[in-house]
């Protein structure tokens, strides 16, 4: 037998998360964002429930390539554009898309010496500073591109650093909206302007292009402020193992490495299958949460490479009983994912990117 450490992913739940996701989106276009495999669920598992969406974006051109395989058609988006100026001629080959950021990937486009014509997507830095071209740089580059023959077709793009939250003020985003609408005034084009976040909180803003990530995989884009069930979308990974051993505690005994829990009282620990090298994180605290037979109990004590303790004094619990790290128990009851994170001191998306490679995958419905 296999160590009992699975992460189930749930199709139904991915195909729910993507109606939520289209009743936000009005009439843009719904592109599903699958990098870093997928936010860690496997690209070839979320593919079918996907592909009634819009199209697809990640940033990795061996998963844009793989994908490629699967979708023969429809658009595959790459983020972060090309990387050098040969991805180019894979970007011929397999029929990408891709963002425009920085005058580089402008000189590559103009010195590039093959047949095909690209779709793009000009990013503008409307304020985040990480991608895209300034307000004031921006027209030069779109008019640049407009007059390339190998660029078919061009639309604007921009990405919020704050739409989870309200930086900026008491104007949320609109100041980097507006400041992406009135750069972009005059040019003909469409846009692609938000992710999960904004496509939730502001689903007024006007976007062509919707991106949307972390929603469709479950995550709350703004938890606490609203849960993943407030916004009605399910979890699609769940993170399952099993109790492998029991252990009686005396008062003042402590459990793991660095002793780091004193029992006060006398307690019954499970040791569960599952550590930091199977993507749980190492810094979750003593009182993360956790679902023993479908019932909420919480870690104890450090978590080690491959395994961790819970609580099981409350608990009629035995071995090869189900620990649920996050995500949905064979019980029904859910762990949020975003609970977790927030114990954690990270989020969602972090936790269900880090599944390692050991753990085995499980699709189910
Ligand atoms: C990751 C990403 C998204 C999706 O973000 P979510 O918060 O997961 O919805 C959209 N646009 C860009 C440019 C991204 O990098």
């Amino acid at each position: 037998m296999p160590r009992p450490i699975k992460a189930m992913i749930h199709s139904n739940a991915l195909r729910n998360n993507l109606a939520i996701a289209r009743k936000y989106s009005g009439q843009a276009q719904l592109m599903t964002v699958v990098k870093a495999n997928a936010y860690g669920h496997g690209i070839e598992n979320v593919y079918d429930c996907f592909n009634d969406g819009d199209g697809f974006a990640l940033l990795d051109l061996d998963e844009a390539i793989r994908l490629r395989a699967l979708h023969n058609q429809g658009r595959i988006l790459l983020l972060e554009g090309i990387f050098h100026s040969t991805d180019l001629d894979l970007c011929a080959q397999y029929n990408l898309s891709f963002a425009v950021h920085s005058p580089h990937q402008i000189q590559w486009l103009q010195h590039y010496q093959g047949t095909a014509k690209f779709e793009v997507f000009l990013k503008m830095n409307s304020g985040m500073n990480r991608l895209g071209f300034r307000p004031k740089e921006y027209r030069l580059a779109w008019n640049t591109l407009t007059q390339l023959d190998c660029v078919s077709t061009l639309h604007h793009m921009m990405h919020f650093s704050d739409a989870d939250g309200q930086r900026f003020g008491k104007n949320g985003i609109n100041d980097q909206y507006q400041t992406f609408q009135k750069a972009i005034h005059g040019l003909l084009g469409q846009q692609s302007v938000s992710n999960s976040a904004a496509m939730l909180r502001h689903p007024h803003l006007h976007s062509d292009f919707i991106r949307a990530g972390i929603a469709l995989y479950g995550s709350s884009p703004d938890h606490p402020t609203h849960t993943a069930a407030d916004w009605g979308l399910q979890p699609t990974m769940s993170l399952r193992s099993e109790i492998i051993a029991i252990q009686h505690v005396q008062p003042h005994e402590s459990v793991g490495y660095g002793s780091t829990y004193i029992a006060k009282q006398p307690m019954k620990i499970g040791i569960v299958a599952c550590g930091y090298a199977d993507g749980y994180q190492r810094v979750s605290p003593t009182g993360t949460p956790v679902l023993v037979n479908g019932k909420r109990s919480t870690l104890i004590g450090r978590v080690s490479m491959d395994m961790l303790a819970v609580d099981l004094t409350q608990h009629d619990a035995n071995i090869g009983d189900e620990v649920v790290l996050w995500g949905k128990s064979k019980y029904g009851n859910i762990l949020s994912i975003d609970e977790v994170a927030q114990a954690s001191g990270t989020l969602g998306y972090e936790l269900m990117c880090g599944v390692t490679a050991r753990v085995e995958i499980q699709v189910t419905d």
